[in-house]
């Protein structure tokens, strides 16, 4: 590593996975003087990477080699198990440090941190929050699962994508935050919607049931941030025919993974389960690249008509 004209330390950095996520990423560090080294097996999405100030990899072993750091941003669990397995743990440096941000399945990321344990090369789960937007602005916040040491390396990497850097605990804990987190979050969306149905089926105005509810006890991030209802956030991907946001696609992933942990740790999640069951009639009836605040059109029987 080399200091940088800003007196950071400047470091070599295997990203692999440019696509809607990734790319902003690794445009944030390219942009604080780091030499980011990108691979994705789609052309289209490699080429987006270069111009944002990635250099072009062939291979995920180019790439990975003589890497101070090396990222991935995949889409599933078993992504990120070939990426280590076939060429990333054989490229890698020993004193690398290995930070997968995906957002995947825990005993995945549990027995992919095991494997690189294995190798005496240090790795954390490092899953995100704050979805394509918070990528470009790089406010992400990471939820960090490693030993500590590994979390002392991986950290001043994420802190060049976001806002917070949370340590959760041993590997895997990332993921488990992220899957809570995200269940909590369906589930609490698909709360909000129906409220604002009941509301305005009993003739209330949902800018005064916003402002009543969001000063009283029903007060949550789905209604004050993310308000399923057009008006009263106006950021809210509500406001833009529900386009954009977080895809119904990925929460109904999200859900599916915590339900998949549920059933591995015996937690009764009857909440989580019917926020899964809904999202995958939702997603079944074409809502798939809606954002999720759009639920509230299956849930008032309006996403029929149009779908
Ligand atoms: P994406 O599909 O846009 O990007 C994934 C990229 O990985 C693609 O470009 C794909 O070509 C590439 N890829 C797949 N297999 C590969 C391989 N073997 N080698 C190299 N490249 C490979 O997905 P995304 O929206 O960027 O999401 C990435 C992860 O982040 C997912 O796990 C998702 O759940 C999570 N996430 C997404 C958001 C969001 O708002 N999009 C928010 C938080 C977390």
């Amino acid at each position: 590593m080399d200091a940088t004209e800003e007196g950071m330390t400047m470091a070599m950095i295997g990203f692999i996975g440019l696509g809607n996520m990734g790319t902003g990423m690794a445009a944030n560090l390219a942009k604080v003087g780091h030499v980011v080294r990108a691979f994705d097996v789609s052309e289209a999405a490699l080429s987006h990477a270069v111009e944002v100030g990635a250099v072009r990899a062939g291979s995920v072993t180019e790439a990975v080699t003589g890497a101070d750091a090396v990222i991935t941003m995949l889409q599933t669990g078993q992504q990120v198990r070939d990426v280590y397995e076939n060429e990333a743990f054989a490229a890698a440096s020993r004193e690398a440090i290995l930070i997968d941000c995906s957002t995947i399945d825990v005993a995945t990321a549990r027995a992919v941190g095991e494997a690189a344990a294995g190798r005496s090369i240090d790795m954390v789960d490092a899953p995100v929050s704050g979805g394509v937007a918070g990528s470009i602005a790089a406010t992400l916040t990471f939820m960090v699962g490693g030993t500590d040491k590994s979390f002392a390396k991986a950290r001043p990497f994420l802190a060049a994508m976001g806002k917070a850097v949370i340590h959760a605990g041993p590997a895997g804990s990332g993921q488990a935050a992220k899957i809570c987190n995200n269940m909590l979050l369906g589930a609490s969306m698909i709360a909000t919607a129906e409220a604002f149905n009941l509301a305005i089926r009993l003739g209330l105005d949902p800018q005064v049931f916003f402002d009543i509810s969001s000063k009283a006890s029903g007060q949550c991030w789905s209604m004050t941030s993310y308000c399923p209802v057009p008006g009263p956030v106006p950021a809210a991907p509500s406001n833009r025919n529900y386009d954009g946001g977080f895809m119904s696609a990925l929460m109904l992933k999200d859900l599916k993974l915590a339900m998949a942990a549920s059933q591995a740790t015996g937690a009764s999640v009857p909440m989580g389960a019917l926020a899964e069951s809904l999202y995958q009639n939702f997603v079944n009836l074409g809502g798939a690249p809606k954002d999720f605040s759009a639920i509230i059109k299956l849930l008032d029987g309006s996403w029929r008509k149009e779908g």
